[in-house]
C-alpha cells in the first residue's frame, strides 16, 4: 500500500454507481431483445420515514434502467399472514423476477419469517438462508447489495485485494458478516471487530482496508487508522446541527481523511452503490430464473 498523502481522496460512489447502472441498463436492453422484461416487486409496510425515501429512490433508479417495478404499500397494522400471502403470490408469478421487503418491519411481523418466505431465486436482497449459505461456500447466488457495492468500490480503488488485511467493524447479517465473507473470497486476511471486541482500535490500526458498519455517528477517527488505509463508511446517521440536521457516517470524515489514502463520503459513497447492486441483482435473478426454466425437465406427456 502507498504511504498516506496529506489528505485522502474521495471514493466517488455516485460516479461508480452510475457505471454499474449503465451496465445494468445494457443488460436490461439485451434481455428486452429476447422479449424478457425484468420486474421488481417492492413491499413497504408502515410509515418509517427513512424507508419511504429509500423505496422512492430504488423505484426511480429502477425506472431509469428500464426495470419494471411493482410497489406494494401496506399499512403499519398489516398482519404477518397478509404479507406471507402476498409473497406467495409474487413467488408464483412468473412476471415478477425480484422481491424486496423494505426493512425494518412493524413489530407484529417477524423479519426472519418474511425473509425465509421469499423464493431464494427472487431474493434480490440476498438475505434468504439459501443465499447466505451459498455465499459462504462461494456458489453463484444473490449476494447482499451493500457489501457487493462496497466490494466494487474497493476493486475500483485498490485493484487486486489479495493479501491485504481488511478489518470489518460490525457483524450484522445484512452488512458486516457478508462483507467479511466477500473480502475473504477476494483473498484478504479478514478480522471482524464488534461491540465485544477488546481494543478494537488497535486491531483496526493494523488494517489496509477498513469497512465500518456500526450505526454510531462519527465513531471512527484518525486514531483508529493506519497511514494509507482505505476506508469504506457504510453508516448513515442523521445528526442535529445548529441549523437543522445532516447525514454523517460512522467515520469522522474530517479526521480520518488526514490519515487514510481514500475514503467514501457520506452521503455519496456507499448509499448509491446499494441501489445499483439491488438492480444488478434483479437482472441476475432474471437470468437465473431463465436458466432454471430452460433446464427444468419437461413434464411427462401421457396420451
Ligand atoms: P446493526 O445495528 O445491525 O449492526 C451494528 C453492528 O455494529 C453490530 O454487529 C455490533 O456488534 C457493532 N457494534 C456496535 N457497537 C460497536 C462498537 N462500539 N464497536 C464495534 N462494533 C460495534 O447495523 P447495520 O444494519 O449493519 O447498519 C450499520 C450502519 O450502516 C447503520 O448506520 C445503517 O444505517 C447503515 N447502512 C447503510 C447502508 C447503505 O446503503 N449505505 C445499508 C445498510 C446499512
Amino acid at each position: 500500500m502507498s504511504v498516506s498523502p496529506a489528505f485522502a481522496r474521495d471514493i466517488d460512489g455516485k460516479a461508480i454507481a452510475a457505471q454499474v447502472l449503465s451496465e445494468v441498463k445494457d443488460e436490461v436492453g439485451a434481455l428486452a431483445r429476447q422479449q424478457i422484461h425484468p420486474a421488481l416487486a417492492v413491499l413497504l409496510i408502515g410509515d418509517d420515514a427513512a424507508s419511504q425515501v429509500y423505496v422512492r429512490n430504488k423505484l426511480l433508479r429502477a425506472e431509469e434502467v428500464g426495470i419494471h417495478s411493482l410497489e406494494y404499500r401496506l399499512p403499519a397494522n398489516t398482519t404477518q399472514a397478509h404479507v406471507l400471502t402476498l409473497i406467495a403470490q409474487l413467488n408464483a408469478d412468473p412476471a415478477v423476477n425480484g422481491i424486496l421487503v423494505q426493512l425494518p418491519l412493524p413489530s407484529q411481523i417477524q423479519e426472519h419469517i418474511v425473509i425465509q418466505a421469499i423464493d431464494p431465486i427472487k431474493d434480490v436482497d440476498g438475505f434468504h438462508r439459501q443465499n447466505v449459505g451459498g455465499l459462504v461456500q462461494g456458489a453463484t447466488v444473490l449476494t447482499p447489495c451493500t457489501p457487493s457495492g462496497c466490494m466494487r468500490l474497493l476493486y475500483d480503488t485498490c485493484g487486486d485485494l489479495s493479501g491485504l488485511h481488511a478489518v470489518v467493524i460490525g457483524r450484522s447479517n445484512i452488512v458486516g458478516k457478508p462483507m467479511a465473507t466477500l473480502l475473504l473470497q477476494a483473498n484478504c486476511s479478514v478480522s471482524v471487530v464488534h461491540s465485544r471486541s477488546v481494543d478494537a482500535a488497535a486491531l483496526c490500526r493494523m488494517a489496509d482496508i477498513v469497512v465500518v458498519a456500526v450505526g454510531r455517528p462519527q465513531m471512527i477517527d484518525a486514531s483508529w487508522l493506519k497511514a494509507g488505509a482505505v476506508v469504506i463508511d457504510v453508516g448513515i446517521n442523521r445528526i442535529e446541527t445548529q441549523t437543522g440536521s445532516r447525514l454523517v457516517g460512522d467515520v469522522d470524515y474530517v479526521s480520518a481523511r488526514t490519515v487514510a489514502s481514500a475514503i467514501t463520503p457520506v452521503p455519496g459513497g456507499v448509499g448509491p452503490m446499494t441501489i445499483a447492486y439491488l438492480l444488478k441483482n434483479t437482472v441476475i435473478a432474471t437470468r437465473l430464473q431463465l436458466e432454471e426454466s430452460r433446464t427444468r425437465a419437461p413434464e411427462p406427456q401421457f396420451a
